[in-house]
């Protein structure tokens, strides 16, 4: 039955209620079933690498995290609330919940900051003022208090010297970073990366990797990573779900599903990439 649909995350055994879970989520485009009925829980801080063949949905994962595009079926919940609801009551497998309102959305929402492969920073300003944007128009805070925060980030990602550069300034490596500070300068608590260092000339692929890698040593942050760097995932990350039409096919530790993958499509895969 589709009871579960309709409930707040339980606390695991732990104690400790996900930080993300998707419960039976499916989504669809046109005929083609993307997410297939996804089960996936996520732990305050843990840090998961999402691999698998291209069109194998893993993209779709931290779209729907992050946009808030219409599900098919299932509910996505972060820290404790729920970000999308089933279909209105009538449609088939309906949960009880309410549809939530903009607002409440939009707090959910903020709650997730992503970066990706191609950066995204407007063009048009600097670095500190890419950093700047949100921070002042959706959270409402002060000129002073945001220059004060994105200043701060940028200095963390190694570019407290290019406050005042435009992106058309900065190496691709460089852009990443910005980017990266871009979405800290929200205070998310769950990150996202969606395969960012894919479009990066192979010597600036390290500098990107060792902010994530300082990132996830000295914050609390929930980190998401798709990712096709498998020596990354495999030092980085506490998971690796390995994906396949739109299924986790193979979960868990980072030596186990690489050293000793028991699902055939894994070993495929990972022979292939390996
Ligand atoms: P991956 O990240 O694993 O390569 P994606 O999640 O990007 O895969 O895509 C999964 C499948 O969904 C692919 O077959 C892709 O073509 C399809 N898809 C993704 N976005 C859309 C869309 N907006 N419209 C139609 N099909 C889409």
């Amino acid at each position: 039955m589709e009871a579960s649909t309709s409930e707040r995350p339980a606390a695991a055994e732990g104690g400790v209620a996900p930080m993300v879970r998707f419960d039976r989520v499916t989504k669809r485009y046109g005929a083609l079933t993307v997410l297939d009925d996804l089960q996936l829980d996520i732990a305050a801080g843990e840090k998961v690498a999402i691999i698998g063949p291209s069109g194998s949905g893993k993209t779709t994962v931290l779209r729907m995290l992050m946009t808030l595009e219409r599900i098919d079926g299932g509910v996505i919940w972060v820290d404790g609330e729920p970000m999308t609801h089933m279909p209105g009551p009538g449609a088939a497998g309906s949960g009880s919940l309410v549809p939530a309102s903009q607002r409440h959305l939009r707090q959910v929402r903020g709650k997730v900051g992503m970066v990706f492969q191609h950066f995204n920073l407007f063009p048009h300003m600097s670095a500190l003022k890419n950093c700047m944007e949100a921070p002042v128009t959706v959270l409402g805070l002060s000129r002073k208090e945001a220059r004060e925060r994105g200043a701060e980030l940028l200095s963390m990602v190694g570019l407290g010297d290019k406050l005042d550069h435009f992106p058309g300034q900065l190496s691709g490596g460089q852009q990443q970073r910005v980017a990266i500070a871009r979405a800290l300068a929200m205070r998310p608590k769950v990150m996202l990366f969606d395969e960012v260092t894919s479009a990066l000339d192979p010597e600036l692929v390290g500098e990107v990797l060792t902010v994530i890698r300082k990132l996830g040593a000295e914050h609390d942050l929930t980190m998401i990573m798709v990712t096709h760097q498998m020596g990354f995932a495999k030092e980085f990350a506490d998971r690796v779900c390995f994906f396949y039409q739109g299924r986790i096919a193979e979960t868990g530790a980072p030596a186990e599903l690489f050293g000793n993958p028991e699902n055939e499509r894994t070993r495929q895969f990972l022979s292939a990439v390996l």
